[in-house]
């Protein structure tokens, strides 16, 4: 059994839920599944202070039922569940959801987002919710008063070690090389943190444990060769993000990352009537209002190829 719309949307980030709202006032009558994360990655970050609108800030899940509730009241059926499998081979667009359900969809936006990338170290699934997270919004809670660290340079970690050192002893983050990569206002932010204390040219070896969870790390001086144990509990991974694309591929055309391509200035991808828009196909700015935005592109680039194939 298949069940036949218009115009699918995949993923419910700000992409997403703007593309919904789009759609939904232009007569698309979207259907969009949420995927894994319903609201994406905003949904594990704390303030959001640069998406304009919020003068004071907002919380990132906060802002999300708003964009939920945009989309809901302008008639989009938002629905749990992850497509598992497309065929966009022939048209209408095929896709599966939970493997089971059978979606044909005449224009498909996808909005899939970005997953948080791992080290690869053996520790990281041995200890996954006994000590190691990827989220420290989301754990932080169980690290309270103890000792952890944060792995990255960028913004990402930044903000999750000081969000750490709001609720902990100390955190310590490891840098692998002599400079971060975040915005001088988070390093600020950091540095100045007395409770946090940087590790600079420092990778993990290992992740060290027991039977009840993490008890420390080894870390070692990429220029010294030095190494040290430290003694601590939570461990989380802030190095950045892998394009949610497994199930495009050999479908859709992708970068070496494994970003969609889009075509310049479009949400356009390789596909007739298959559109990308947010993190999904973002190397360079993977914000959330730059996500919003490349929504309302991908539902304008939408509703616009279904009428010129008479099919709106
Ligand atoms: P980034 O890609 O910006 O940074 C990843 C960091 O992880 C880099 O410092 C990188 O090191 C480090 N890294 C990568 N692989 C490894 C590894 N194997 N071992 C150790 N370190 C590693 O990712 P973010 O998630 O921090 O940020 C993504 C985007 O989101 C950025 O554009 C950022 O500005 C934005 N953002 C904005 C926020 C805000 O405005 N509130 C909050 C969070 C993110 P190296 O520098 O050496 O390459």
């Amino acid at each position: 059994m298949s069940e036949k719309i218009k115009c699918l949307i995949i993923g419910s980030g700000p992409a997403g839920y703007t593309a919904a709202i789009y759609a939904s006032r232009a007569g698309l009558h979207p259907v969009m599944y949420q995927g894994g994360q319903p609201g994406g990655q905003l949904t594990t970050t704390t303030e959001v202070d640069n998406f304009p609108g919020y003068p004071n800030g907002i919380d990132g899940p906060a802002m999300m039922i708003d964009l939920e509730n945009q989309a809901k009241r302008f008639g989009t059926d938002v629905r749990y569940g992850m497509a598992t499998k497309v065929d966009f081979t022939s048209s209408p667009k095929k896709v599966w959801i939970d493997e089971s359900t059978e979606i044909e969809a005449d224009a498909v936006i996808i909005a899939t987002g970005a997953s948080a990338k791992w080290l690869g170290l053996e520790g990281e699934t041995k200890f996954n919710g006994l000590g190691v997270s990827a989220c420290a919004v989301c754990d932080g809670f169980f690290y309270r008063n103890q000792t952890v660290a944060v792995v990255g340079a960028g913004d990402t970690a930044a903000e999750e070690a000081s969000y750490l050192a709001n609720l902990c002893t100390k955190v310590h983050l490891i840098v692998r090389r002599g400079e971060m990569r975040a915005s001088l206002i988070m390093q600020e932010r950091v540095k100045n943190n007395p409770k946090i204390e940087i590790h600079w040219n420092s990778e993990t070896e290992e992740i060290l444990g027991d039977a009840n969870g993490v008890t420390g790390i080894r870390i070692v001086n990429n220029v010294t060769k030095a190494t040290e144990e430290i003694a601590l509990t939570g461990f989380f991974v802030a190095i950045g993000h892998q394009p949610n694309t497994s199930i495009f591929k050999g479908q859709l055309e992708m970068d070496a990352q494994e970003y969609l391509l889009t075509e310049k200035g479009s949400a356009r991808t390789n596909i007739e009537g298959v559109f990308a828009c947010g993190d999904v196909q973002d190397t360079i700015y993977r914000q959330a209002i730059t996500a919003a935005g490349s929504g309302c592109m991908a539902a304008l680039d939408a509703e616009r190829w279904l009428a010129a194939n008479n099919l709106h």
